[in-house]
């Protein structure tokens, strides 16, 4: 007989709380907001969830974290720029002592991969890559069905280093594209213009006018002259990092979360530009819609607790 396990997903806006029977199977609790400022005060809010939601689960049932930022567990911490509570502590030590259970933490991108690896469009495939691409760029890669986390934590971040072109040519119009100072510190970050934030920037930059990603999606859609120009040029910026990044991987397919996830038509055609310039195409699609979009950090932290995975 399989455990509950206490699942949360960490994000620097909200902690969402649920139970999971089995893998992949999450009955949400509760959302609270997250306190990012303070360990004490972060590591409270756990301690009275789990008890106020205690006659779901066992009481040594495992808890399983999915939270942004980077986690090292050789180092035992994470680094999240916008969770300033994790910074100095050893979190697995720490909550398992105060929870007086096991705890189990990855980040949520692979929690992501994880999912879709074991339940979703990865199922029964060996390499599965998660390419997120929401707010910013991020990645996780699973392999035979385990997670790899690399040195440090640090695994499949194809939207950072210097990596994105000067000028795009488009249907012969050549456009120079800006090179924005990114958040890690390098200049020249496909995360500065790939993300939902990026696609902006770029529309900005095009065609001075300010507008949010899913107008200029949408605008897409509907033939929009201006918004058309700024996807493409967005599709020639983000198909060369994914491609070199698959011709490295060779991952049996590319799962894509974030909010892109909820744009299939735009993900056939970044599917079809990125085939065109690999190594090894198929017909078949490559990169694909992620199914766990929406919950893939509790599903992913599901099955990191009831499975040693790590
Ligand atoms: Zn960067």
């Amino acid at each position: 007989m399989v455990k509950p396990v206490i699942c949360a997903d960490i994000g620097g806006s909200f902690i969402k709380f649920a139970v999971s029977a089995k893998p992949g199977q999450i009955k949400l609790l509760d959302k609270i907001a997250t306190p990012n400022e303070s360990w004490q005060a972060l590591s409270q809010a756990l301690v009275t969830l789990i008890e106020q939601w205690q006659s779901n689960y066992d009481r040594d049932s495992a808890l399983a974290i999915s939270t942004t930022g980077i986690v090292d567990h050789v180092a035992d911490t994470v680094f999240a720029g916008n969770i300033r509570a994790y910074h100095t502590h050893q979190l697995r030590r720490e909550l398992s002592q105060l929870l007086k259970r096991p705890v189990y933490i990855a980040n949520d991108a692979d929690c992501f991969t994880l999912a879709e690896a074991h339940l979703g469009k990865g199922s029964n495939l060996p390499i599965v890559l998660g390419a997120i691409v929401g707010t910013g760029i991020g990645g996780g890669l699973v392999i035979n069905g385990k997670i790899i986390e690399g040195r440090g934590g640090v695994m499949a971040e194809w939207g950072h280093g210097p990596i994105t072109r000067t000028e795009v040519s488009i249907h012969g119009r050549l456009i120079h594209l800006p090179r924005i100072r990114c958040g890690c510190g390098q200049t020249g970050c496909l995360d500065t213009l790939a993300g939902a934030r990026g696609i902006e920037r770029l529309h900005l930059q095009l065609h001075q006018q300010s507008l949010t990603s899913q107008q200029i999606m949408t605008l897409d859609k509907q033939s929009d002259v201006q918004a058309e120009l700024t996807i493409q040029v967005w599709l020639a910026i983000v198909s060369e990092p994914l491609a070199l990044m698959m011709n490295i991987l060779s991952p049996s397919i590319v799962v894509v979360g974030g909010g892109l996830a909820s744009e299939p038509e735009l993900i056939a055609r970044l599917d079809e530009q990125v085939k065109a310039l690999i190594l090894n195409p198929i017909n078949a699609p490559l990169i694909v819609p992620g199914i766990f979009h929406q919950d893939g950090g509790l599903i992913g932290a599901s099955l990191l607790g009831t499975v040693d995975l790590l």
